[in-house]
């Protein structure tokens, strides 16, 4: 693994055979002084290198963890929750890829905060993983062999028009959005100023959405071309894509 500045045009340089993969996971927590940091790895029916590596690494195995550091002067990214300070609720939905990335947004935010989160899940069992939050109503859906999506969407759709509360949605009317193929381009926006922090102070919904690409994608068209929410108030990241690796 090239271990300088450009190390990622030289890690793409690498022939095949040398070029290790590179796959992308949530730091649920952070032990800085014990040099630790928590991930939670889906492991998933089809092969992927991260998948393997949870399911057969033992203690002494070696990995490359690559990271933003909070220590950096500047906008050192890495974090995609940006609400506004003064959202009046938040919404966040997700797959099993958001579950750590949801649990930890429920744990550090404020108890005076208040919202949804609906997280589908594989089995009922993974509900343990996902916290309460005193002004949150949390649904975990468990998707029990059902197609990805099909518990989370409709439960989306069912809850983000009461969160708007009667219709004062920062609405900016239906928004016609660009197609994205996300088969071949990234569903990635999260809006923010230029110094990497909220990109409003304030709004009545702060919807946060992550999970698979076509799921989020589905999700995205509901809130923001039917719904009408506003375009800087929502953040949708596509995490994976059913049929296709990272990379
Ligand atoms: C910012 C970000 C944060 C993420 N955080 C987490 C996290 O904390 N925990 C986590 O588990 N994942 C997380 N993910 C998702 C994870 O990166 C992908 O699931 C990744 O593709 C897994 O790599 P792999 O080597 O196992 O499979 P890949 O080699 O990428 O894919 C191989 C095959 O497996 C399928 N596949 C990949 N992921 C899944 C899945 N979850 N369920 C079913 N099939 C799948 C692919 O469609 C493909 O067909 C995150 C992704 C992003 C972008």
């Amino acid at each position: 693994m090239p271990m300088t500045d450009d190390w990622y045009a030289l890690w793409r340089e690498l022939p095949d055979q040398h070029r290790n993969p590179i796959r992308t996971y949530t730091v649920r927590d952070v032990r800085a002084e014990l040099r630790e940091i928590d991930v939670d790895v889906v492991v998933h029916p089809v092969d992927g290198p991260a998948s393997i590596w949870a399911e057969t690494a033992a203690i002494g195995d070696e990995l490359i963890v690559l990271g933003p550091n909070a220590l950096h002067e500047g906008v050192h990214g890495g974090v995609d929750f940006l609400p506004p300070p003064h959202a009046e609720r938040i919404l966040l939905a997700g797959d099993e890829t958001a579950l750590p990335a949801i649990a930890a947004i429920l744990e550090r935010l404020p108890a005076t905060a208040s919202g949804h989160a609906i997280v589908e899940v594989p089995h009922a069992d993974d509900a343990v993983c996902v916290p309460s939050h005193p002004g949150f109503t949390v649904e975990v859906l468990a998707r029990h062999g059902l197609p990805q999506g099909e518990l989370l969407v409709p439960s989306v759709q069912a809850a983000a028009p009461g969160l708007l509360r009667s219709g004062r949605a920062g609405s900016t009317g239906q928004t016609e959005l660009g197609d994205v193929d996300v088969d071949v381009d990234m569903l990635w926006e999260v809006p923010s100023d230029d110094h990497g922090g909220p990109a409003q102070q304030a709004a009545p919904l702060y919807a946060w959405l992550a999970g698979e690409a076509g799921v989020i994608k589905t999700l995205r068209r509901h809130l923001v071309s039917e719904l009408g929410i506003d375009r800087k108030s929502v953040a949708f990241m596509g995490y994976w894509r059913l049929g296709r690796a990272e990379g």
